[in-house]
């Protein structure tokens, strides 16, 4: 089956709004294993829409609309995409409850073109809105099926996955699964270095890496009849990636290294304190974006200047002068100080040279020292970020996080062994 999906919206045109409602739905058709050959975006216009709708026909076997379907423009986008079917619209009566009920319950009167809305093309399915008054509608004819859904993705997304999503799914004999593989640390080239003959040879599943924000993604893709089927042809491969890459890779899924962290700390009841220098709130601010976190993250000090690293953390004058506030040494206070004075099992700290001034020859721009103060040891970690001010921030809590994630596994990893 081939797609076209067609956005009906001058406000797409306009640049005023962006149109993810298509790449939300190009998205689910490819897990469903429907090719998506075009993407249009047309007007609140007759003429157009018609021109656009009958290429669409010309081309696609599957074509899935979004907006148009409201009060205003509703004869329009809903009468011009079903002409093709040649089916007259007829008033349905759930649509119809639903409307008089959505406008009892607002207390408004129903004008004709609000009734309109429950015109539906004779013999279609009706997709009815739980979150919003225009119903959509699937109609099959002429070897051709076409798929109308609300603009508002609040709307369109419940009845995509309540009714067009079985209904697709229903009409393919294999579906798509992907698992997705993420890894700190390590560069895309390395990534695919290692894993060279297994994406050489790769079939079904498939392997595909790619580099998202911080990090490289492996996402595996199998084509099975079933998810269990599917399920069963990845995850031999992913072991062996497991295998390969260690504890770089370091989740499955939607989810970030800061997230496994604070899950980490959480289920092991681990308390936590930082003091900040370049990152300036940036770590603690990213461990307060994880809720919940108040059970484990005491506090989190944005120490800039030297005063400030000195009064708050017990840094030593003679530490600063002589090695200066981006140093090995004044991360390693920095982070013993934050947790002593927090009571925290870990301190982190970050001091470095975000830019774009203040590098020298000895410390670059990037260069970043991190202090680790965990259960009673405190160690630092130096490393040299690329970037702009504010992509070398964000890289050292990445960096930061990652370290930690990284030492949890190891003590544990010890004291197994012990
Ligand atoms: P309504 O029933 O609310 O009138 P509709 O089906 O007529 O919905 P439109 O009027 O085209 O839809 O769009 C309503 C709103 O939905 C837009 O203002 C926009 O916020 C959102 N929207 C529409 N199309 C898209 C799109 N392609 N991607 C993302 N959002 C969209």
């Amino acid at each position: 089956m081939e797609a076209e999906i067609l956005a009906v919206g001058t406000e797409i045109l306009l640049g005023d709004i962006l149109n993810t409602n298509a790449q939300y739905l190009s998205k689910q058709l490819a897990s469903l294993g429907i090719n998506v050959h075009f993407q249009t975006v047309v007007g609140d216009n007759a003429e157009r829409l018609t021109q656009a709708v009958n290429l669409a026909y010309s081309r696609a076997d599957l074509v899935i609309t979004s907006g148009g379907l409201g009060p205003t423009e509703d004869d329009l986008t809903k009468e011009t995409c079903t002409r093709y079917f040649g089916e007259p619209l007829v008033e349905d009566e759930k649509a119809m409850a639903m409307l008089t009920d959505f406008f009892k319950a607002l207390n408004r009167t129903m004008t004709d073109n609000n009734r309109k809305q429950a015109m539906v093309p004779r013999g279609a399915t009706v997709m009815y809105n739980e979150n919003g008054t225009a119903p959509g509608i699937i109609q099959e004819g002429k070897g051709k099926i076409l798929i109308m859904l609300p603009g508002p993705p609040r709307e369109l997304i419940p009845m995509f996955e309540t009714y067009a999503k079985p209904f697709l799914a229903s009409k393919q004999d294999s579906i798509f699964v992907s698992r997705v593989l993420r890894i700190a640390k390590v560069g895309e080239s390395e990534v695919e270095h290692l894993l060279k003959d297994l994406i050489d040879k790769q079939t079904n599943p498939t392997i595909a890496t790619y580099v998202k924000r911080y990090e490289v993604i492996v996402r595996l893709t199998a084509k099975a009849k079933t998810e269990a089927e599917a399920n069963k042809l990845i995850d031999p491969v992913a072991e062996e990636i497991y295998e390969r890459l260690g504890n770089n890779l370091y989740a499955e899924g939607e989810t970030t290294v800061s997230e496994v962290v604070c899950k980490m700390l959480l289920e092991r009841n681990l308390t936590v304190a930082v003091a900040e220098s370049c990152t300036g709130g940036m770590l603690s601010s990213t461990f307060v974006d994880y809720p919940g976190i108040s059970q484990v993250f005491l506090e989190g000090d944005v120490t800039y200047s030297n005063e400030a690293k000195m009064r708050r953390l017990g840094v030593k004058a003679e530490t600063l002068a002589q090695h200066g506030a981006v140093s090995a040494q004044t991360a390693a206070q920095m982070a013993e100080g934050v947790a002593k004075a927090a009571g925290a099992d870990i301190g982190i700290s970050t001091t470095g040279v975000a830019g774009p001034d203040g590098g020298t020859e000895e410390k670059p721009v990037g260069t970043v020292y991190l202090g680790l103060y965990y259960q009673g040891e405190v160690k630092t970690k130096l490393v040299h970020l690329v970037g702009n001010r504010e992509r070398i921030r964000i890289r050292t809590v990445e960096a930061a996080f990652d370290w930690l994630r990284r030492t949890i596994q190891k003590k544990e990893a010890e004291q197994t062994k012990e």
